[in-house]
């Protein structure tokens, strides 16, 4: 890992920062939990406090209500039976008792309006203050009914039944109260905040009335708020103390208001009582601690985060340190010296440290020594396999995979005729420029680029003369044999080995002159000879002895084999010396196979072999020499009866390819032994197998077929088993490519 890559890797994953994240996420994770906790406590235990409040409240203003109302109901009791209200109810002139009664109550702080007194007919027969007009229909001994004016609830009136002794009705008083003294006094709810109000209300026809509220001085006192059922529907708390239930909570009060609320039936009256107040007020101390809460919270974590740092710092530190120290080791420093005294985890892993670097260093410096030794050893083992190499006459080169040169010795260098040090990463074909019996090889033909791609040896090849093209331009006769290098069957490269053949080749050629001049002389005499036996013969000389008719027989054989002889010789020497040079003459290959398979259909009967000819029926034309192929045909097909079983059968067949003709002569004979095959296009060469057997031949047939199917641009090929027969194959291209022009120097070769 570079420097700069390992910094910006510690800055993305420091230890420090993630300490730091950590202990800032656990702190803002509390202060938040905390804070939504202590919210969450204090609006509900809010909430309960005020409902708790407000119930308390409405229980209270209720209880007082009531009991004023009774109070005022048994006030009117006790003074109906009174002897001075009797006597009114009774004569209306005594009144002077009545106002001075009105006078004491109003001393004594009653809020009483007006006293009327009436009489056993219902009629008023006296009054003092705001009089009484009516009575009840039904009346009951003592009866509380409100006064509700235009500006809601005014008063009420407390009538008492007035009777004597004997419970006889003589009248009824009626008292009136005002009731504002009350209203002010009991339903005052100021104590539970600004917008904490009281509310009474009643049913009035089906509707619900709402009689006491903040704004009666502005709407005129009453306010009609709806169906009393419809209200009742939609829970409004007045709707329900009316239906005489009670209870609390948080609704919508007649302003459309969030507001918490208490409600309760008020018996008396058959009127409902809430107080309610506005949730935002009731709720203002609760809203402020979460204001209060969310600073506390920023400024604890603000705190957390600085804290967090420092504490990360500390703790981080030996951590950091010890990263940066080795972070410094690197082959070739390999020095640590222990500096954590935590003594914890950190002491243990710094101890580690120190003694892997320690060891390191001592192995490094070990390794470092090896290598330096094994070094010198395989620089000396080099200079050894060079000199070897270098000392080897024949040429030497190592190509890669590709077939470019890494390595090339002397001798090699020197044949082509380069520097040892140009030639090396140049690509093996445009160094080694080989020809072939006078002409440029393909690329693909190359011996050492075939090895690599068939990934096998290429070992010399025997009849194929190939030619160094030297950078002078020169041609060197050579030999050349290529081997691969393999690792596990991949190739990693290839070794050309090859030397000059110039001194072989100049004896073959010496050998190939003296045969071509020995058979020319030795044909002169031998024709003679062939001349005088036929003439003997012929002459049908009664004189001559069976014996002797048997010598001369023996005689004419003897010199025929020889004739055939001297001409394989002479033919042979004649291709050594590249002295042909085909004809191009356009034939029909069908027919040709034809004809010439029945001409020597004659010669297999003769050694009782029977022949088959396959050949398809439609004319192929082919451009050829017609003679030199009839050479070569003739020689495979005589081999194959020559060297067939007799009841053997010989089968001439063809096919065609999509570049070639292929003609085919196969025997089921004697076969070729494994081991010879490889030298059967050999001159002179003859398979172990026929030279026990004694036949007639000299080795030279398949030599000169070759030699002819190359100067047809053809090819010959076989395949063999021993004991079961023989397949030779000669192959001939379609279309003829124009060759250039021998070189002169090749032709000397
Ligand atoms: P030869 O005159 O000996 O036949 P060739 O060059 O024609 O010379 O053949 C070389 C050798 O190849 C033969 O001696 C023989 O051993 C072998 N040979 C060639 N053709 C056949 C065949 N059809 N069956 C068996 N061996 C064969």
């Amino acid at each position: 890992m570079s420097s700069t890559s390992q910094q910006r890797f510690q800055k993305r994953r420091s230890f420090l920062w993630q300490v730091t994240w950590c202990v800032l996420g656990v702190a803002i994770v509390a202060v938040c939990t905390l804070s939504v906790a202590a919210f969450i406590i204090a609006n509900a235990h809010t909430e309960h406090a005020i409902l708790a409040q407000l119930s308390d409240s409405v229980a209270t203003k209720e209880n007082l209500l009531e009991a004023r109302l009774q109070q005022d109901r048994e006030r009117a009791a006790l003074l109906s039976s009174w002897d001075a209200v009797r006597r009114s109810a009774m004569d209306a002139k005594k009144s002077e008792a009545i106002e001075s009664l009105f006078v004491q109550l109003l001393d004594e702080g009653v809020p009483v309006a007006g006293i009327t007194v009436f009489n056993a007919a219902r009629n008023p027969v006296m009054g003092i203050g705001v009089p009484v007009e009516l009575l009840p229909k039904t009346m009951a001994p003592t009866l509380l009914i409100p006064v509700v004016g235009e500006k809601g609830w005014s008063g009420h009136i407390a009538y008492a039944q007035i009777q004597d002794d004997n419970g006889m009705v003589l009248g009824t008083l009626a008292i009136r109260y005002d009731v504002g003294a009350l209203l002010q006094n009991i339903l005052s709810v100021s104590s539970l905040g600004d917008t904490a109000e009281v509310l009474l209300g009643r049913e009035n026809g089906q509707n619900l009335i709402l009689l006491h509220h903040r704004y009666a001085e502005e709407v005129g006192g009453l306010l009609f708020l709806g169906s009393l059922q419809e209200e009742y529907d939609e829970s409004e708390f007045l709707a329900k103390a009316v239906r005489r239930e009670e209870g609390m909570g948080r609704t919508e009060d007649y302003e459309g208001a969030d507001v918490f609320a208490a409600y309760r039936y008020l018996p008396t009256f058959g009127w409902g009582l809430v107080v309610k107040m506005d949730v935002r007020e009731a709720m203002a101390g609760v809203l402020a601690l979460r204001a209060t809460l969310a600073t506390v919270g920023l400024v604890i974590i603000l705190l957390a985060a600085l804290l967090s740092v420092i504490l990360a710092r500390h703790v981080t530190e030996p951590v950091r340190t010890l990263s940066t120290r080795m972070a410094k080791l690197q082959p070739g420093y390999w020095q640590y010296r222990r500096s954590v005294h935590t003594g914890d985890e950190l002491e243990v892993l710094d101890n580690v440290a120190a003694d892997l670097a320690k060891r390191l260093d001592i192995f490094s410096k070990d390794l470092e020594g090896q290598v330096r030794q094994r070094t010198k050893e395989l620089s000396m083992q080099f200079q050894k396999d060079r000199a070897i190499l270098q000392s080897i006459q024949h040429g030497i080169v190592a190509v890669d995979a590709k077939g470019v040169i890494t390595d090339i010795n002397k001798s090699a260098a020197d044949m082509i005729g380069e520097k040892e040090a140009d030639v090396v990463g140049k690509p093996i074909n445009s160094v080694l420029r080989l020809t072939q019996h006078g002409k440029f090889i393909s690329t693909s033909s190359h011996p050492v680029l075939r090895c690599l791609t068939q990934k096998k040896a290429v070992p010399t090849e025997p009849g194929i003369r190939w030619s160094l093209y030297r950078v002078s331009g020169q041609l060197i006769p050579i030999t050349i044999s290529v081997s691969p290098v393999l690792a596990r069957k991949k190739v990693l490269g290839g070794i050309a080995v090859f030397y000059d053949t110039t001194d072989e080749r100049r004896v073959d050629y010496i050998k190939s002159e003296f045969i071509s001049l020995a058979s020319h002389q030795l044909r002169t005499p031998l024709s003679s000879l062939q001349w005088y036996i036929e003439l003997f013969g012929s002459a049908g000389e009664p004189k001559l002895s069976s014996v002797q008719k048997e010598y001369l027989q023996e005689m004419d054989t003897a010199s025929k084999r020889m004739a055939k002889l001297v001409d394989a010789l002479l033919h042979a020497a004649r291709l050594e010396g590249n002295n042909i040079s085909p004809a191009n003459q356009k034939i029909n290959l069908t027919e040709f196979v034809q004809d010439i398979s029945e001409e020597l259909r004659s010669l297999a009967k003769v050694s009782k072999i029977s022949c088959e000819v396959q050949i398809p029926k439609r004319p192929y034309m082919v451009n050829t020499d017609p003679i030199l192929l009839h050479i070569v045909f003739q020689n495979l097909f005589s081999n194959a009866v020559k060297y067939g079983i007799e009841g053997g059968q010989v089968k001439v067949s063809m096919n065609v390819k999509n570049r070639e003709y292929e003609i085919h002569i196969e025997d089921n004979g004697i076969g070729i032994p494994k081991k010879s095959q490889p030298r059967i296009f050999e001159r002179l060469f003859r398979a172990e197998n026929v030279l026990l057997t004694d036949t007639d031949g000299s080795g030279l047939g398949l030599y000169i077929s070759r030699m002819l199917m190359e100067n047809l641009h053809g090819s010959i090929r076989f395949k063999s088993t021993e004991k079961k027969g023989s397949i030779f194959t000669i192959t001939l291209p379609k279309t003829v490519r124009k060759t250039p022009k021998k070189k002169s120097s090749e032709s000397s070769q």
